[in-house]
């Protein structure tokens, strides 16, 4: 008798563990613990900004790398519509010498 109960309560409490364990990730099935995966925004569809101006060279300086490259979407997250007017910028401030074509790596 006593060793039925004791291997009962052995196999209980595992039991309860793995249920509350299941009720997590059913709430939540693909996320993974270690990081919280944000929603990226476009940035201009927030602020609701229709024409990105060539002249807002710190906002657009934003969108290029140190080397002066262009951020991809990927990166960014602006959307399709709003990437179209950035990279148009960009190579509008490139030619009027605004930004950089391309700097050397440090
Ligand atoms: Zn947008």
């Amino acid at each position: 008798m006593s060793e039925e109960n004791i291997t009962n309560t052995q196999t209980s409490q595992p039991k309860a563990e793995a249920q509350n364990q299941e009720n997590t990730r059913t709430a939540r099935p693909f996320a993974k613990k270690r990081f919280e995966s944000r929603r990226k925004v476009c940035k201009f569809c927030a602020e609701k900004i229709d024409h990105i101006d060539y002249k807002n060279i710190q906002l657009i300086k934003s969108f290029t790398m140190d080397s002066g490259k262009i951020l991809s979407r990927r990166i960014t997250g602006t959307c399709a519509k709003h990437q179209r007017q950035v990279t148009q910028a960009i190579k509008r401030d490139r030619n009027l010498a605004f930004l950089a074509y391309c700097l050397p790596k440090k």
